[in-house]
């Protein structure tokens, strides 16, 4: 049987160009990551920065099934280098899987190493504490739980709606757990706002500023569940632009202000050009015609994969195409039973969507799809993707990027290895260094 160190090797040797550590990153991202007790954070209560399950669980577990990680949980993110591939810094989102063959452990020298089939492969970081977390707003609420930041503090995550409208088997997208990664804290009576006012937003907004004195954070995404009808009397461009409004209205220009929404008309999207939004998210999660009406159902029913499309050409009109930045979930095109069979047929249909967008000026962006245990998708398909189909999406990215005389999207901070702190997936990793400043870690 072949070793998954075997299988990460080879692969190592027959994509050179690939970044090494893309290649470990993008295993952690699809098949996850085990954590001995003492690799462990104290909560919010100690010195290392813990997961804030900032929209979906990103686990290949329910919190029941998590053991200790459910009590204490694991940091953040950790931040890989060195070992015997000589890893520059790369930051990696955790998701956990308590049957990884990548464990997190503490030795006897009190170093934290990341172990992979037994063997240390690289020296393990932990963000710190920010001290943005150690303050909370006057009605009690933690920061973590109104504005995480991720990405090594560079990104605040604002997830307003923490569910979707899109509800149930017919409609939810077949590979997202929100609503149930809503109902799992509600149940383990973990705090878990499911709709944030925007005030909470604003106080959480005015900690960080007032302590991220180092200017970490640099980006806000607003974002939740798709809402079909209204919530707050809103419907969907209002509901999330009035949160960049008033942020925009606080903090002039102090973030780059994006939101992930649906793709919706070109009078919605103006709005949320005009409530001060720069960057837009209108995610179109797989490209293959029959994959999206699948694994998307409520989206193809309420909007429809060709109307999605032309509004993610239209909204370019708005915001520019540089700053429509659609995201794609790599992976789920593999997932069976309805999925490609071969990687040379996902790439194909991924490089095709790729060119469409790219051609036109727009450069979409991928989340490394992490198969979680409570979706349709993620049940079928606990393994993900192959990781090969994950190291040539990341060449072939690239390459379609290149030939169309396009660079790393903006507001995602570093490009190119060592440097990047986008974290879900590891596109930035494997891309030509910017000019943006890699943080200190
Ligand atoms: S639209 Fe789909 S991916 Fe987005 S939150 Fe709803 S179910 Fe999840």
């Amino acid at each position: 049987m072949t070793s998954r160190t075997e299988i990460v090797e080879d692969l190592m040797g027959r994509f050179p160009h690939v970044p090494r550590e893309a290649v470990i990153k993008e295993d952690l991202l699809r098949g996850g990551l085990a954590f001995d007790d003492s690799a462990l954070t104290d909560n919010e209560h100690g010195d290392v920065k813990p997961k804030s399950y900032f929209i979906f669980s990103f686990d290949h577990r329910t919190l029941p099934e998590l053991g200790t990680a459910a009590l204490r949980r694991p940091p953040e993110e950790i931040v890989l280098t060195g070992g015997p591939y000589e890893l520059r810094r790369t930051v990696v989102s955790v998701r956990t899987n308590p049957a990884s063959p990548y464990r997190v452990k503490t030795g006897d020298d009190g170093l934290m190493r990341l172990y992979l089939d037994d063997k240390p492969i690289a020296d393990v970081g932990v963000p710190p504490m920010p001290d943005y977390y150690r303050h909370t707003l006057t009605n009690g609420k933690s920061v973590m739980e109104v504005a995480p930041t991720i990405q090594w503090g560079y990104l605040i995550y604002l997830t307003a709606f923490r569910v979707c409208q899109y509800f149930g088997a017919k409609e939810e997208c077949q590979y997202c757990d929100i609503n149930h990664n809503w109902r799992q804290h509600k149940a383990a009576g973990r705090p878990y706002t499911g709709v944030k006012p925007v005030d909470e937003i604003l106080e959480a907004l005015e900690i960080i500023d007032k302590h991220d004195t180092a200017r970490t954070s640099q980006a806000y995404t607003l974002t939740g569940g798709s809402i079909t009808s209204h919530v707050g009397g809103k419907a969907e461009a209002d509901f999330y632009g009035q949160y960049a409004q008033a942020i925009e209205e606080r903090f002039p220009g102090r973030w780059i202000g994006k939101v992930v929404a649906q793709a919706l008309p070109k009078a919605d999207v103006q709005r949320f050009k005009d409530y001060g939004i720069q960057i837009y998210h209108p995610n179109y999660e797989v490209w293959d015609k029959k994959l999206f009406e699948l694994y998307c159902p409520g989206k193809e029913r309420y909007v429809g994969r060709e109307e999605w499309h032309r509004r993610i050409l239209d909204s370019a009109e708005i915001f520019g195409p540089r700053n429509v930045i659609p995201n794609f979930v790599a992976g789920v095109e593999m997932a069976a039973p309805h999925g490609f069979t071969t990687v040379d047929e996902a790439i194909a249909s991924t490089a095709e969507g790729l060119e469409y967008f790219m051609s036109r000026g727009i450069t979409p962006r991928f989340t490394t799809w992490c198969p979680e245990p409570t979706t349709p998708l993620g049940r079928t398909n606990p393994q993900g993707a192959p990781l090969e189909y994950h190291v040539r999406l990341l060449e072939t990215y690239r390459a379609v990027m290149e030939a169309n005389g396009l660079t790393s999207p903006p507001g995602y901070g570093p490009a190119g290895a060592g440097r990047a702190v986008f974290s879900v997936s590891s596109f930035m990793d494997s891309l030509a260094p910017n000019d943006e400043p890699a943080p200190a870690v």
